[in-house]
């Protein structure tokens, strides 16, 4: 079996395990990343699907500090003003981008764009990228870890003084280390499309909760001159077969009757996939020069698109440790910090996400009225109308280099 060496071997590259090389790709560390699937083909590497993905504000710095930013700024929509309303019920909450005072509240991309953006920016980077391999089994020792893997059919044995697991929310890594989860199925799945409208949405961001769960309509760049939106719908999993199954138009019609007419009339309906949504929240990040980030450590309900933006905070927070960091990469110390400065960020989103969904879909009337009176309030009131702001910009934990848009180097 071949031997060999490096700083960090990062399991996964998805778009966090990818955002994690690419921060690293500035530092003078000898990095792997490695995936189940090739890099280059959109069409295997399941992460890089047909989703559309919020990028808070927080993450488009992030991204800047990555040097990434430039190369996608283009193919993004920026999100000017947020509504989040309740069907059937009075009072909504606005947000915008000028009261806030930042250019935008967030950027809506397609996530292969995205993809391909970290795979061309890693491709010219040192990052070894090691695929289709996959992660056979690790071992951890006080000076090192080794990972074995089977790559193309071979196997082969990596060193590292630290292993990245951004391996997903199946993650193998935390299987292996047999860490407990949290978990929670929501019993809700959710339907993804692109839609287009026959009026402008002018990079309103929609978030309008039903009795069958929370629907969101997020402003799309324009295409051949149509306008797009990209439309995560949750149903309760029984009625889910009921809605994907429907043809174009009756789809359409299902959409308008839920979301009403505050973007025109929905004119067409692009492929539609479905996502079963669970919660899983690891109960511990770290082990011996092992840390999990992303989904490997939290898969969330997409309500609020926190995802991605919780696991590049990641990003941010262990790339800051490890340029302050001389010596070992792996370091107990480092990875210590990294799971203290890490909890307060995650709990918080956990509360607020699952809050979200909980409120929202209960149909106890009392409830109905007070979540109203909530939105009402939080419309009304620029103290809590700013705290909402701040959770949705990512902008509460900005203390590393990369949350505030600057380089590693
Ligand atoms: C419908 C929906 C809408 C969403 N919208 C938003 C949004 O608007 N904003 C937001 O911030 N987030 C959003 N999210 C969440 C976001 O998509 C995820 O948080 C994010 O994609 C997680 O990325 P990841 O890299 O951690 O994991 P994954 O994307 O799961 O990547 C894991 C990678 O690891 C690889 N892998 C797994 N096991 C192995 C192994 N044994 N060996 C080698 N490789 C392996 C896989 O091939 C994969 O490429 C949404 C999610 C859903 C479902």
């Amino acid at each position: 079996m071949s031997h060999k060496n490096y700083d960090i071997v990062i399991i996964g590259g998805g778009l966090v395990g990818a955002s994690m090389a690419a921060a690293l790709s500035s530092l003078e560390l000898k990095i792997a990343l490695i995936d189940a699937f090739q890099f280059n083909t959109e069409e295997t590497l399941p992460a890089y699907d047909d989703r559309s993905i919020a990028l808070s504000y927080g993450s488009s710095l992030i991204y800047q500090g990555i040097g990434i930013w430039e190369a996608i700024k283009d193919s993004t929509a920026p999100i000017q003003h947020i509504h989040v309303s309740d069907k059937g019920h009075l009072g909504a909450t606005r947000l915008h981008a000028e009261k806030e005072q930042v250019p935008a509240l967030g950027y809506v991309i397609e996530s292969r764009i995205l993809g391909r953006a970290l795979y061309q920016h890693l491709q010219a980077s040192s990052v070894d990228l090691i695929a289709p391999a996959k992660l056979v089994q690790f071992s951890q020792y006080e000076t090192h870890n080794t990972v074995e893997i089977d790559f193309d059919g071979k196997q082969q044995e990596l060193q590292c003084q630290l292993l990245i697991a951004s391996d997903g929310a199946q993650s193998s890594v935390r299987k292996q280390l047999a860490i407990p989860c949290q978990q929670s199925d929501y019993q809700q799945t959710a339907i993804i499309a692109n839609v287009s409208t026959d009026q402008p949405h002018h990079n309103w961001a929609y978030e309008r909760f039903t009795d069958n769960g929370p629907l969101a309509l997020l402003p799309l760049p324009t295409q051949n001159n149509q306008q797009r939106l990209s439309l995560v719908w949750t149903h309760k999993t029984e009625n889910v077969a009921a809605t994907i199954e429907l043809d174009d138009e009756a789809f359409l019609n299902k959409l308008q009757h839920r979301f009403g007419y505050r973007l025109g009339r929905f004119i067409k309906v692009g492929k539609r996939s479905a996502y079963p949504l669970s919660l899983i929240k690891s109960e511990q990040d770290i082990a011996q020069r092992t840390v999990l980030i992303g989904n490997a450590s939290h898969q969330l309900h997409p309500v609020a698109g926190q995802g991605l933006n919780l696991g590049l905070r990641d990003v941010a927070v262990l790339a800051d440790l490890l340029v302050n960091n001389t010596g070992d990469c792996g370091d107990a110390a480092l990875l210590k910090t990294y799971q203290q400065q890490r909890l307060p960020d995650y709990n918080c989103v956990i509360t607020y996400t699952n809050s979200l969904v909980h409120i929202f879909s209960n149909d106890f009337s009392p409830l109905a009225h007070l979540r109203a009176a909530g939105l009402l309030l939080v419309d009304r009131i620029p103290k809590l109308r700013q705290v909402l702001a701040q959770q949705s910009m990512g902008l509460k934990y900005r203390q590393s280099r990369l949350a505030r848009g600057l380089g590693l180097s």
